[in-house]
């Protein structure tokens, strides 16, 4: 993205969405149980002004439901609250969450003039099936729609992923990046569903009829979406939900939750690339993997699994990872 950005996130749980998509409890997954006002907007950006800014652009945004599925004035009365905020100084933006097919040139118009600059708009999947079976009520190609009206009105666009929902697989996974990096968002987050209780997703679940998209699948998949983002440029900005008390103590009852899942898909992308690396090594030698300093825990794994795993894959190699200041690369062969 240009811009470091310091976000103030108010939830607006379930608040105008026209469809349960099966995965979605806001109000589990968000911790917040009752509907924002703009009162609390205004207080919770009071609360704000006393900490102290970090030189980046900070911005409110309005998270958890359909923003701009919300009846208008509803939308336009929590709106107002973050105008009177940039107009205060206390932020200089806002942002929000929105579903695609809740956009149009109208809609933008207005946000726009409220201080509306980015948008996330929940993709999830560009595959028809997936999207179908997780009852989102909308197509890829009002996803494409969406993300160019969003772009041509100047805002930025992050668009959001998941992985492992109903009929997904690692292929169509690979397809929904390939097709959200063509809409050329500023950004993305993947999340890996979660199964959280009370949801028509954890229905299925018990009663079999859906398989879980477990941690060890979902760093696996991530692990190769994350390098088509960065060969695009395109940066990913979450990977997974952000932990909650909620989702720690039991409603996440299955799926991808685990709270370093970013940690262990880097972990993951390390220990691929030392693979490929070592594929080139003939059998007998021995060789030193460098690693730019910072990454050595990433690279050698938790637990030192990463490590473990390559010497129990090749086995005939003598193998060392070692840690290398002002490395150019994040992970090469240093040779003997
Ligand atoms: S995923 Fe988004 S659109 Fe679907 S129910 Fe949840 S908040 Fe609403």
């Amino acid at each position: 993205m240009s811009a470091r950005r310091s976000i103030l996130p108010v939830f607006v749980p379930h608040l105008g969405c026209p469809h349960a998509c099966i995965f979605c409890d806001q109000r589990r997954i968000s911790g917040q149980p009752r509907p924002v006002t703009p009162q609390d907007v205004r207080a919770l950006v009071r609360q704000s002004a006393a900490l102290p800014r970090s030189g980046a652009a900070r911005q409110l945004a309005f998270y958890g439901g359909s923003f701009t599925a919300i009846p208008e004035a509803v939308q336009n009365a929590l709106l107002e609250a973050g105008r009177e905020a940039i107009e205060e100084g206390r932020v200089d933006s806002l942002r929000l969450s929105t579903r695609p097919d809740a956009v149009d040139e109208e809609i933008l118009e207005r946000l726009w003039s409220f201080g509306v600059r980015t948008i996330e708009l929940g993709a999830q999947s560009m595959d028809e099936e997936v999207l179908r079976r997780s009852g989102r009520g909308h197509s890829a190609e009002k996803v494409r729609r969406a993300a160019r009206l969003i772009r041509e009105a100047g805002f930025e666009l992050i668009l959001q992923m998941m992985t492992g929902l109903p009929g997904d697989t690692l292929e169509k996974s690979l397809y929904t990046a390939r097709e959200l990096i063509a809409l050329e968002p500023d950004g993305v987050r993947i999340y890996p569903t979660v199964i959280v209780r009370g949801t028509e997703l954890f229905d299925l679940w018990q009663r079999g009829e859906f398989r879980e998209h477990t941690v060890e699948e979902a760093v696996d998949w991530c692990a190769r979406l994350l390098p088509l983002f960065e060969a695009a440029g395109i940066p990913v900005i979450r990977l997974g939900l952000n932990p909650t008390e909620e989702l720690s103590a039991g409603e996440a009852a299955a799926g991808a939750y685990h709270p370093a899942l970013g940690e262990l898909v880097k972990s993951r992308i390390l220990l691929n690339r030392a693979r490929d690396l070592l594929l080139s090594v003939p059998a007998g030698a021995s060789v030193r993997l460098g690693v730019r300093r910072k990454l050595l825990s990433q690279a050698l794994g938790q637990h030192r699994q990463n490590l473990e795993t390559l010497l129990r894959e090749y086995p005939q190699i003598g193998l060392e990872i070692v840690p290398v200041d002002d490395a150019a690369q994040d992970l090469f062969l240093l040779g003997k």
